[in-house]
């Protein structure tokens, strides 16, 4: 039988991960080094007699409607056996251990290679041939909400990023974040309004959103943003300049795949924040005409 050869381009190295976040993070169709393994062996005790891996427990998204969010997800199946040095195709299937309901079913080929302490710890190579459903975490329908017309663009760059196309992926979220560059500066400008922000802040925010130049339009914006749509204290604004002012040219494909994940995080992250402080402020005017309401029966 064939062996099956996957190797990564010469200038790059493998990502070293364990297995957990080869799983939950990996895209498929590209070799990782995995640094850590957890195994089972027939022997306790015995040096050098690893037989397999222990599953580790994962987090990943639960479309459920009892979940909807990040939950633990723990393996089904028994994996398969290993062999020193070889390639073994298996599949692993996990579920849901909030709802019960929802599995994802991954296609692996796992070798190991090197022992690291006793018989339970090895290092190795991991790559998958896909998943059900689909590799990615889904796309929030606040941040479809915030791209609008370029909605298609967006899943075309997510469907690159998921299959490790960093240049595709890359170019796809410039384009969104270009071309909806308005509706975004927009909607901080709606927040800004709704937070009360001074009118020298908001007009740094109108000036922005003429400005014909994308780099220059979010360099004017950034001291405009209201404070409430810092992501970690960060001016997302200045995240996507920053990420969006390298050129493609002298990027390799994993630094573009890298890139393009921080902007869609990014862009998630401040669709997110949007509609949070929009909608505190539907909240917080229910709550006091409710309160002046009472006040006057
Ligand atoms: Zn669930």
């Amino acid at each position: 039988m064939l062996e099956p050869e996957f190797t990564t381009p010469e200038d790059s190295l493998p990502t070293e991960i364990s297995f957990g976040e080869f799983l939950e993070s990996h895209p498929p169709n590209q070799l990782a080094r995995i640094i850590k393994i957890e195994g089972w062996y027939s022997i306790p005790g015995q040096v050098g007699n690893f037989q397999g891996i222990i599953a580790p427990e994962i987090q990943l998204h639960c479309s459920h409607d009892l979940c909807n969010g990040v939950r633990f997800f723990r393996c089904t199946t028994k994996p398969a056996s290993l062999i020193r040095g070889k390639f073994v195709n298996d599949y692993l299937t996990y579920r849901c251990w909030n709802c019960q309901k929802t599995e994802k079913v991954f296609s692996v080929a796992v070798r190991w290679d090197k022992l690291l302490e006793g018989p339970i710890l090895v290092s190795g190579d991991a790559i998958k041939f896909g998943e059900i459903p689909p590799f990615g975490p889904p796309t929030p329908a606040r941040l479809i909400k915030l791209i609008g017309p370029d909605r298609d663009a967006f899943l075309s760059g997510r469907r690159c990023e998921n299959q490790g196309l960093g240049i595709g992926a890359f170019v796809y979220y410039r384009r969104v974040v270009e071309n909806q560059k308005v509706r975004i500066l927009q909607e901080i400008r709606k927040v800004a309004i709704k937070v009360g922000a001074k009118s020298a802040a908001i007009k740094i925010l109108e000036d922005a959103e003429k400005e014909v130049q994308f780099t220059k339009a979010m360099e004017m914006a950034k001291p405009g943003l209201p404070e409430s749509l810092l992501i970690d204290g960060h001016n997302p604004l200045g995240l996507l300049h920053s990420a969006l002012s390298e050129g493609v040219h002298a990027m390799s494909d994993e630094e573009c795949l890298r890139l393009a994940g921080s902007i869609r995080v990014v862009l998630g992250e401040l669709s997110e924040r949007i509609a949070q402080a929009l909608k505190d402020e539907v909240e917080l005017k229910n709550a006091l005409t409710t309160l002046m309401n009472r006040n006057k029966s």
